[in-house]
């Protein structure tokens, strides 16, 4: 066993079963042995691939949508342009490049960076010196005023925890020990507070029906909420997730592309779980701002005009790249790939049109 998961066991003799979160916290998040602090999950020995990092029409189509949204908010100079989760800083670079056909826009952008990785923090300084991004640690930090706010599979990476329906009602599945010492995925007590934490719509749910929730996720939409209530802004997520909750656990690992035992490498594997798209919609309306969607990524990147942005690039393209372009984008669109399971949400100040890509529907349409 490794160093931290020989903490996490002596953590739990100390103190008792951890939740899933308080698991994923310390494997996610650890300052000295958390996946965030030692790995580079999009290096070339990294662990996943993302969409900005499949194709640069992802970033740019929402370059120009950010350029769009800064008009319609009134041009406001400065204006905050924040990234949670900025990865490698794919995305914020071609965001950027999307949006130069708004130099007025980049002018007035101040780019501020979300990243808890300070391997990646390290990544994205050197890819985007030019735009000279501020760096801070949580959303409460960034500065307050206008904003444009963008995170691709962001909220995925918070961590969650499991209640599963038993007979006699729910329970919440935790990190304990076996009999000789090793961690254990295992049913704490029934609990009826637990049955509180559980959606409304899904208490009634069959034996066997696994919820998932994520504490994380729903107060970051909170205070993103209530920041959009009283100051002008949008923010867009794309994530891999759900509208109805499956009732079944998708948490999962992955090391180096391939799924691996959620006990087995204790921060050296990612750990993330799909994105519940009602739960976070709802935090941040609660909270007084307005929400768009969730719609497919697909049908998001469609209408921003993907192909015609496909068509533009190919044509300086020489056959090997254009063929690249083409495949990569459609790995995006695809429903058999990104295509549906990937969605849309954009939160913004009341007020304000609904943003293009998000015309009055929302995931079930297709689904
Ligand atoms: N958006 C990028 C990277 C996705 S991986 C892309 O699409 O390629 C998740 C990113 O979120 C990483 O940059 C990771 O370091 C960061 N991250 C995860 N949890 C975080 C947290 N709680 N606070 C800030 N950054 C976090």
């Amino acid at each position: 066993m490794n160093n931290l998961g020989a903490r996490i066991v002596r953590r739990i003799r100390r103190e008792g079963p951890l939740s899933l979160a308080a698991f994923m916290a310390m494997a996610l998040y650890d300052p000295q042995d958390g996946y965030y602090a030692r790995r580079d999950p999009l290096g070339a020995a990294g662990d996943f691939v993302t969409a900005p990092e499949i194709s640069q029409i992802f970033g740019e189509l929402i370059g120009a949508w950010c350029a769009d949204l800064w008009q319609r908010l009134g041009r406001p100079d400065p204006i905050i342009l924040a990234e949670l989760g900025p990865g490698s800083g794919a995305l914020m670079a071609d965001l950027l490049r999307g949006a130069a056909a708004a130099p007025d826009f980049r002018a007035a952008a101040r780019v501020h960076l979300v990243e808890v990785s300070p391997l990646l923090r390290e990544r994205q300084r050197r890819r985007l010196k030019d735009a000279e991004p501020h760096f801070v640690a949580g959303f409460d930090e960034l500065p307050p005023g206008p904003l444009l706010l963008v995170a691709n599979e962001f909220l995925d990476a918070l961590p969650i925890r499991q209640l599963l329906r038993a007979a006699d009602g729910w329970h919440e599945r935790q990190v304990t020990l076996d009999a000789a010492g090793r961690l254990l995925l295992a049913e704490g007590p029934e609990s009826a507070a637990l049955s509180l934490l559980v959606p409304a719509a899904c208490r009634a749910a069959a034996r066997g029906a696994v919820i998932e929730i994520c504490p994380a996720a729903a107060a970051l939409m909170a205070s993103l909420g209530e920041r959009l209530a009283h100051q002008p802004g949008t923010a867009l997520f794309v994530d891999y997730g759900y509208c109805a909750p499956p009732l079944r656990p998708t948490l999962a690992a992955v090391r180096r592309h391939s799924a691996t035992g959620l006990l087995e490498h204790p921060g050296g594997a990612d750990l993330s779980a799909h994105v519940d798209f009602a739960a976070a919609a709802a935090a941040a309306g609660a909270a007084g701002a307005v929400v768009h969607g969730p719609v497919s990524q697909r049908r998001f990147l469609v209408a921003l005009g993907a192909e015609a942005r496909l068509t533009a690039l190919s044509r300086q393209a020489t056959p090997a790249q254009r063929e690249g372009l083409a495949a990569g984008l459609n790995r995006l669109i695809d429903p058999a790939q990104m295509g549906t399971l990937f969605k849309a949400l954009a939160v913004t100040s009341p007020g304000l049109a609904a943003p293009a890509g998000f015309a009055d529907e929302d995931c079930s349409a297709d689904e």
